[in-house]
C-alpha cells in the first residue's frame, strides 16, 4: 500500500467532517466562526490528501480563504464573487 495514503475509512470520515464543517459554517452568521470553519476543513483536507468538493470551494476566497458571503454574479458563464477581505475577485466556471 501507499504509505503517503491514509486508509479508506479515514478518508470517508475526513470527508463527512468538511461536509459537516461547511454546513456549520452556512449556519452561522459570524465571521470570526465561518473563516475558521474554512480554515478546519482546509487543514483536513490537507491532512487526509483529500479534495475539497467544488460546491464547497467556491464558497471561500482562493486568495485569503475567507468565507465568502457578498453577492454572487454570472459574468461571461462564470460565477463571481468579490471577496470583501482581499478585494480580490473570485472566479468559478458555472454550467
Ligand atoms: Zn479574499
Amino acid at each position: 500500500m501507499d504509505r503517503r495514503s491514509k486508509p479508506a475509512w479515514q478518508l470517508k470520515i475526513a470527508k463527512e467532517r468538511i461536509d459537516i464543517l461547511f454546513k456549520e459554517a452556512q449556519k452561522t452568521k459570524e465571521k470570526k466562526l465561518q473563516n475558521r470553519y474554512v480554515e478546519l476543513a482546509r487543514k483536513i483536507g490537507m491532512r487526509y490528501n483529500v479534495k475539497i468538493e467544488s460546491k464547497y470551494r467556491r464558497k471561500y476566497c482562493r486568495y485569503c480563504y475567507a468565507y465568502l458571503t457578498s453577492k454572487r454574479r454570472l459574468v461571461k458563464g462564470n460565477l463571481v464573487v468579490n471577496c470583501i477581505d482581499c478585494k480580490k475577485t473570485n472566479r468559478y466556471p458555472y454550467k
